[in-house]
């Protein structure tokens, strides 16, 4: 029986006409050269929610002039921490303040659901206060042991202009995991939101000109992976590209950073096991997983996609998760009932049904959904949540990363196993283990290959903790003290303070 908790169309207000959204080039806002615009509409509603500016070529170079300028010849990179400091705080409040403006057009231009959004953009503003903790913490080493006409200094210094290029999951969120950790550090940057969701990272931009970042230190420009993008990844006045976004990309990315030697960041995809044994809590344990695989309609790279449960508890547990996803209410996003919204886009979502039937016809069988959902009201981009069991560690359903409100169910008997399955993904972001016993814990965290484990939980998360991949889901951490890390380069002073250096030649 296919019921499911569905939330029809609310009574919400959609907008009257769609914001009009302009690059941000050296302090100036700004169309693009040829007049050309980009047409988003809301995924749920159908609506245009934003006409925005779509760069090109001289967009990007002239944003990248406006940042090395700023960086070569301005104030900010050899301002103190705690002038910086003082304008992240200020940014942190200017969000804190059109939190409700910004979250609504998150949810529309992005599908996510307005409670979501609002979370969402509370968790950004608390990395902006929490970069501006770390800009007052910026120090290197002495070495002092070096002799007595010697000291050696370790500087940390700004790496330069950074171009920062951001997908379409969270986009607000994840410019605020970038963002203000280099400006914390005295970077300059440029910035490119997803052509899907342009919106909110143009609003942070005006917060930023109103809490007076000085000109050229934060640009803008908005339009596609090509040219901007490529762009950003190769113009030689770039000295570090952040990216996040899909792992293809993030190839193609490192490959055009290293004609010039740019430090790359990437935060790319995932395939995200969870490891259940016969020991965890099962009803605990099955709402996470519900959590993990449905929030964000799944297009998460934490989605907790896969679950490897041992034999024993494996029909149990997924009757209780099969159970919970009738009760998750997918729906109109913005209505606050509403837990899971709209997929991206027409073409993401048959991507996400080829891989279910993929998986069906290769096997696999259909514990639930598995097909568009219908909600009242709204139109085709919603997908019902969706599990598949049966699933041989083969099929790219258990490989690939679905990236929508899809689980796979793969079973193991011995914890080398389960150790071995939860490592065959090409992928190394996040795993996770069920178990009472904090030996399994133990053991399974230090033989996982992921850049995160949570045991008895799934997608906590906090600034003060670093975050990102290891294998094919990236290289560098954002977030902690080793998000501005990422953004400072080392420097060698070594002095002489005696009197003598002893003669070379004789
Ligand atoms: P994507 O790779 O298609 O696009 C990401 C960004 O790259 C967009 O701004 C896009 O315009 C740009 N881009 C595309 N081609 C480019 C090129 N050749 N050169 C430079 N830039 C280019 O990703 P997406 O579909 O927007 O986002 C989904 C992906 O992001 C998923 O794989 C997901 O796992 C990943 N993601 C990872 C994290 C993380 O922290 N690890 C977080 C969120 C999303």
């Amino acid at each position: 029986m296919q019921d499911f908790t569905v939330i029809p169309a609310s009574n919400a207000a959609l907008p009257d006409a769609p914001v009009a959204l302009q690059h941000w080039i050296g302090g100036v806002w700004v169309d693009s050269a040829d007049g050309a615009t980009t047409e988003r509409r809301s995924p749920a509603h159908g609506v245009p929610v934003s006409v925005a500016a779509k760069g090109g070529r001289l967009e990007a170079h002239a944003a990248l002039a406006a940042a090395r300028r700023a960086f070569d010849a301005g104030a900010w990179p050899r301002s103190s921490g705690k002038d910086r400091a003082t304008l992240l705080l200020r940014v942190a409040d200017l969000i804190d303040r059109d939190r409700a403006t910004i979250a609504r057009h998150e949810a529309l231009e992005s599908g996510k659901p307005i409670t979501q959004a609002m979370a969402e953009i509370e968790g950004a503003a608390d990395l902006w206060r929490y970069a501006a903790s770390l800009a007052r913490m910026i120090h290197g080493d002495s070495h002092n042991s070096l002799g007595p006409d010697m000291l050696g200094l370790v500087l940390k210094d700004p790496i330069g202009v950074v171009s920062m290029i951001t997908p379409w999951n969270f986009p607000f969120l994840i410019i605020s995991q970038k963002l203000p950790f280099a400006l914390a550090a005295g970077c300059t940057a440029v910035v490119k939101p997803s052509e899907l969701t342009p919106g909110t990272t143009v609003m942070l931009g005006h917060l930023l000109e109103e809490a007076r970042v000085p000109a050229g230190v934060c640009n803008i420009v908005l339009g596609h992976g090509d040219p901007v993008g490529e762009v950003l990844a190769t113009d030689s006045r770039v000295d570090m590209v952040s990216f996040t976004g899909s792992t293809a990309v993030g190839k193609r990315i490192a490959a055009a950073a290293s004609a010039t030697l740019k430090r790359v960041s990437l935060e790319l995809g995932g395939k995200n096991p969870q490891v259940i044994f016969p020991d965890a809590d099962l009803d605990q344990a099955a709402d996470a997983i519900a959590f993990g695989v449905y929030f964000n309609a799944g297009e998460c790279c934490n989605s907790g996609s896969r679950i490897i449960v041992h034999q024993d508890v494996a029909a149990a547990l997924t009757d209780k998760i099969v159970a919970l996803s009738r009760r998750v209410p997918f729906g109109d996003p913005l209505d606050p009932r509403t837990q899971v919204g709209a997929i991206i886009s027409p073409e993401h979502l048959a991507k996400i049904d080829g891989y279910v039937r993929g998986a069906v016809a290769a096997g696999a069988t259909l514990a639930l959904g598995g097909a568009a959902l219908d909600v009242g009201g709204l139109g085709a981009q919603f997908y019902q949540p969706t599990i598949v069991t049966d699933v041989r560690p083969d099929m790219p359903i258990a490989l690939e990363e679905v990236f929508g409100p899809v689980l796979s169910v793969l079973t193991f008997q011995t914890f080398d196993e389960a150790i071995a399955l939860a490592n065959s993904a090409a992928y190394g972001l996040s795993a996770g283990v069920w178990s009472k016993d904090v030996s399994t814990c133990l053991d399974f965290a230090r033989r996982v290959q992921a850049g995160t484990v949570w045991t008895n939980t799934w997608m906590d998360g906090f600034a003060e903790l670093p975050f990102g991949g290891v294998k094919q889901s990236g290289q560098g951490r954002e977030l902690g003290r080793y998000g501005i890390e990422e953004f400072l380069e080392v420097k060698t002073v070594q002095m002489r303070i005696g009197t003598t250096r002893g003669a070379w030649v004789a």
